[in-house]
């Protein structure tokens, strides 16, 4: 039988029966782990009541909320696969997921209603439940559906190796792929994650990045759910409100992706608003060592950094607190039971895992691991090239060093060849960051006739201007960036094309470069 994600939260349900387990900021609670394992049965036994079985899937369009902490572990109780959707995503994008992961239910709010009605009306054969009060045509209601069911516990058989969910990638590079994984990779990854974190009963939570993604989910959440620590959630990211709630809350710990923790340096805050926080996580993209010793040095803000992907669950490796100084940049050590390694790229195929790269020497990351995926849903194909003999090619490009620390340098689809010499956009961004006027930088290859493509920089500025030409100067001075690497043109824009993840979204800048050349 083993552990489940389900055994995990019913064990700490039984410790902490009494202890603050859920606060949702929007509607004002406080759950006890107790009162929270109670409105868990009651809204696994509505989903009963409609019909979900074992191995069927609930899909979720939610905010950070009560109801989605909810719903997501009352599909444990009985067996049901949990299948959580981005809530930015368009029409289409959700109709291409739900279409795909074939839900019986789906959860949702107001705030997403305009996306899913028109799916909704299309699909018929799905249940709609909506958390908001307004009546909608072809929604039913969560409150009227889970009023007055029984809290009794359902009886479900469940084992390790069952589906726990589906999760869709992040779609940076293409259309999302739906990652299954078990309840083992689950507890594994939290079990992990909750040693590196060194997380207590004592922490203090803040869920601010969305608890859709598996970063917030199963680096964060689940992690404090085993450790019997207290979660709050904070319904979407609002940066002075982050600020103001470390304070009223006392939090000790949450995760913001890169761009979010750059959205924080621009408030007016000082140390005294983070006293409480023992650590700050990012991870999910990489950040800017600038930015990082500007948060370590200015804020006293206690970083670690993990790096991984949906299919690994997500961690692979970490960076610390003391090493966020020393390694500046890496992605850090593989974590515990995790091998890591970088192979010589193969142009005709999946990189061969024998194929090791010396230190320093640059080439694919791949990775075995207690939690990864069992495959994605419906891509065989995608599959078997993703999990080559047994391990997960990345698509990510890095080198080790000698200390044995993970450098990653780009995405294989983000590096850019220029006159036949690889340039690695992340690179030059972070030279880019050491600019005082620059507030967010990315950097792609456009089509050029001669070098086959050349060095594009879009930059959002800050208030203090600054110049194409000065912008140049200073990615030369110094020996920040070999010449060939500089940008050769700039763009000045008001922001960047991201998901809701915070991750640049870099082929709508190919593209858009594409329709300018042409
Ligand atoms: P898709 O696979 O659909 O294109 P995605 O790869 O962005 O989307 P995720 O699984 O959310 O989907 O992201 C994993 C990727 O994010 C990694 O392969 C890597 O490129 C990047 N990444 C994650 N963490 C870090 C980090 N700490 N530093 C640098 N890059 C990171
Ligand atoms: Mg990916």
């Amino acid at each position: 039988m083993g552990p489940t994600l389900r055994s995990m939260f019913e064990q700490t349900v039984a410790k902490y029966a009494d202890k603050e387990g859920l606060v949702d900021l929007r509607l004002g609670t406080r759950w006890t782990y107790g009162e929270w394992d109670q409105e868990v049965n009651r809204t696994a036994n509505a989903l009963k009541a409609s019909g979900v079985e074992k191995g069927d899937k609930v899909s979720t369009v939610l905010f950070n909320t009560a109801e989605y902490a909810t719903v997501l572990f009352a599909c444990m109780k009985i067996g049901a696969i949990f299948n959580p959707v981005n809530f930015r995503l368009m029409e289409k994008e959700i109709e291409f997921i739900l279409k795909d992961a074939d839900p019986k239910v789906v959860v949702f709010e107001k705030a997403t209603a305009a996306q899913i009605a028109p799916v909704a009306k299309e699909m018929t054969s799905i249940e709609f439940w909506s958390i908001d009060e307004e009546n909608l045509p072809y929604a039913m209601n969560y409150y009227e559906r889970t009023d007055g069911v029984t809290t009794e516990r359902p009886v479900c058989e469940l084992d390790e190796n069952d589906p726990y969910a589906i999760m869709y990638t992040s779609g940076t590079t293409g259309l999302p792929k739906g990652v299954i994984h078990t309840h083992r990779d689950m507890v594994d990854q939290a079990l992990i994650m909750t040693a590196c974190l060194r997380l207590t009963e004592d922490d203090r939570g803040l869920t601010v990045a969305p608890i859709f993604h598996c970063a917030e989910l199963h680096c964060a959440f689940f992690p404090r759910v085993m450790i019997g620590a207290t979660n709050v959630l904070m319904h979407h990211f609002d940066a002075p409100e982050v600020i103001g709630t470390v304070r009223e809350e006392q939090i000790t710990s949450f995760f913001a992706a890169p761009t979010m923790w750059n959205m924080m340096l621009q408030e007016e805050f000082t140390k005294e608003d983070f006293q409480t926080l023992r650590q700050g996580l990012y991870g999910g993209a990489p950040m800017a060592p600038a930015l990082t010793m500007k948060l370590h040095d200015s804020l006293g803000v206690q970083l670690l950094q993990a790096y991984g992907m949906t299919e690994m669950g997500p961690a692979i490796t970490a960076l610390t607190e003391e090493e966020q100084v020393t390694k500046a940049g890496s992605a850090g050590r593989a974590l515990l039971n995790h091998e890591v390694r970088v192979v010589r790229t193969n142009e005709h195929g999946p990189a061969e895992p024998e194929e090791i790269c010396k230190p320093h020497e640059l080439g694919e990351i791949i990775v075995r691991g207690p939690s990864m995926m069992t495959g994605y849903y419906n891509r065989p194909e995608a599959t078997e090239e993703a999990m080559y003999k047994g391990w997960y090619h990345t698509g990510d490009i890095g080198s080790f060093d000698e200390d044995g620390y993970l450098w990653v340098s780009d995405r294989v689809k983000d590096m850019i060849i220029s006159g036949g010499e690889n340039i690695y956009s992340r690179e030059v961004e972070d030279a880019l960051y050491e600019h005082p006027a620059v507030m967010d930088a990315a950097v792609v290859g456009e089509p050029d006739d001669l070098w086959g493509e050349r060095v594009v920089a879009y930059i959002v500025k800050k208030n203090s201007g600054v110049t194409e030409q000065e912008l140049d100067e200073f990615c030369t001075s110094g020996n920040r960036l070999a010449r060939y690497k500089r940008p050769r043109r700039y763009e000045f824009v008001d922001e960047l094309p991201r998901n809701a993840s915070g991750k640049l979204q870099k082929f709508k800048l190919r593209e858009r470069s594409k329709t300018l050349s042409e």
